[in-house]
C-alpha cells in the first residue's frame, strides 16, 4: 500500500501504537515537539531529532553550506524552545555524496558552530558516512534541560484560552516560492528561510508563565500545526483570519502579484516562531510584559472552543492544511 494513503501522521500514529507498551514510566514519548525524560524531582531532559534531506528540505545549489549548517541546528533547537527548555547539547550525523568537497564541509561546520556558540550548545557526538547513491542528508539530535514545573506541552489548552503566535508569518514560505520560480527574494525573506532564528529566549520566558497553557513551534504551518494542539488538548480552535499577522514584505509581494497572503501565513511551513495558547484572564498581562522584555508582540489569532474542529472566520480564500510528508 502506498504511504500516501495513511500519510505522515498516520505512519507516526501506527509506530506510536506499536511501541506504546514499551514506554517507561514517567517518560513522555512520541507526540510532542520533544520527548521528556525526568532527571530528578525538579529537572528533566527534553530530546528531539530532525532530518534535513537534499531536494526535500533544501536545494544543494541554492543554500550555502554555511546557511545549511546553521539551519540544521536551528530547526532542531526550535523544538527544544517549543517545550520551554534551554538547549544544552547536540549530536550531528552526516551522509555525504561523493561530490561534497572539504571546503563545503568546512563551511557547513562553521555555520553549525556559530549557532552552537550563539546559544551555548556543545556538540557531543554524531555519525559520518558516505552516500554512494548520491544526495546529502543531515540528522541532528538536540537535548535541552528544563525545570519539571515549567514544561509546556501541546496538550495543555482549554476551552476559552487565547491562541497566539510570536511573530508575523509567511516570510519563509514566500522565500521558497520565489526561489523555486528562479527569482531573487528580498534579503529579509531569504534570511527567514535559510537562517531561521529559533525562539530560544522567548520559549524559555514563556515557559515561566503559568498562564501559557500549550506551546509548539510552527514547522508545518499554523493550519497544520494547530491540529496537534486541538487533538492533544481535546478542544476545537477558531481562528480569525483578519487577526493573523502577516510579514510586511509578504503582504506587499502578494498585493503586487495577486496572491493570497493568508495562504502563505497559515499554510506556509518553516516559520520556527511559536504557537501558544494562553489563559484569557492572563493574556493581556503576559503580552504587556513580553513586549517590555522582547520589544515585540504576542499576536492573538483565535480561541480554543468546544468540540474538536478547526474553524476559520473572516477567510477570503481556501486555507489548505499546510505541509505534510508523502
Ligand atoms: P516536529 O514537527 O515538532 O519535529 P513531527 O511532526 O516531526 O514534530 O513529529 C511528531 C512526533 O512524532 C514527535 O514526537 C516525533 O518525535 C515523533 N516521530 C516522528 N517520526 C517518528 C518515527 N519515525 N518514529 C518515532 N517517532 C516519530
Ligand atoms: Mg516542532
Amino acid at each position: 500500500m502506498n504511504l500516501k494513503s495513511i500519510g505522515e501522521f498516520g505512519l507516526i500514529a501506527a509506530i506510536k501504537e506499536q511501541f506504546a507498551a514499551l514506554n517507561h514510566e514517567g517518560v513522555r514519548g512520541i507526540g510532542d515537539d520533544c520527548a521528556v525524560i525526568p532527571l530528578s524531582a525538579t529537572k528533566s531532559l527534553v530530546i528531539t531529532t530532525d532530518m534535513l534531506v537534499e531536494s526535500k528540505h533544501f536545494l544543494l545549489d541554492k543554500i550555502s553550506p554555511y546557511e545549511l549548517g546553521y539551519k540544521s541546528l536551528a530547526v532542531n533547537i526550535s523544538d527544544v524552545a517549543a517545550m520551554g527548555a534551554k538547549p544544552y547539547v547536540s549530536l550531528l550525523s552526516l551522509a555525504l555524496s561523493d561530490d561534497i568537497s572539504q571546503e563545503w564541509t568546512a563551511k557547513f561546520s562553521e555555520g553549525y558552530h556559530d549557532i552552537s556558540k550563539q546559544y551555548g550548545i556543545a556538540l557531543i557526538g554524531g555519525d559520518t558516512t558516505a552516500a554512494p547513491t548520491g544526495g546529502v542528508a543531515i540528522s541532528v539530535t538536540a537535548i535541552g534541560v528544563i525545570d519539571n514545573d515549567k514544561i509546556k506541552y501541546r496538550s495543555g489548552a482549554s476551552v476559552g484560552d487565547i491562541v497566539a503566535v510570536t511573530a508575523p508569518l509567511g516570510a519563509s514560505s514566500m522565500a521558497l516560492k520565489l526561489i523555486l520560480e528562479g527569482g531573487e527574494p528580498p534579503k529579509k525573506l531569504l534570511q527567514a528561510h535559510y537562517m531561521p532564528e529559533p525562539m530560544i529566549y522567548q520559549g524559555e520566558w514563556l515557559s515561566k508563565e503559568v498562564g501559557v497553557t500549550a506551546m509548539m513551534d510552527i514547522s508545518d504551518g499554523v493550519a497544520s500545526d494547530i491540529r496537534h494542539i486541538s487533538t492533544l488538548s481535546g478542544c476545537g480552535i477558531e481562528i480569525d483570519i483578519k487577526a493573523v499577522p502577516i510579514c510586511e514584505e509578504v503582504d506587499a509581494i502578494c498585493k503586487a502579484r495577486g496572491w493570497n497572503p493568508e495562504s502563505f501565513a497559515l499554510s506556509g511551513g518553516e516559520e520556527y516562531s511559536l504557537l501558544i495558547t494562553v489563559n484569557s484572564d492572563t493574556f493581556e498581562d503576559i503580552k504587556y510584559r513580553y513586549m517590555n522584555h522582547f520589544g515585540c508582540g504576542l499576536y492573538p489569532i483565535g480561541r480554543c472552543v468546544e468540540g474538536n474542529s478547526i474553524s476559520y472566520i473572516n477567510a477570503t480564500g481556501d486555507i489548505n492544511d499546510g505541509f505534510t510528508h508523502f
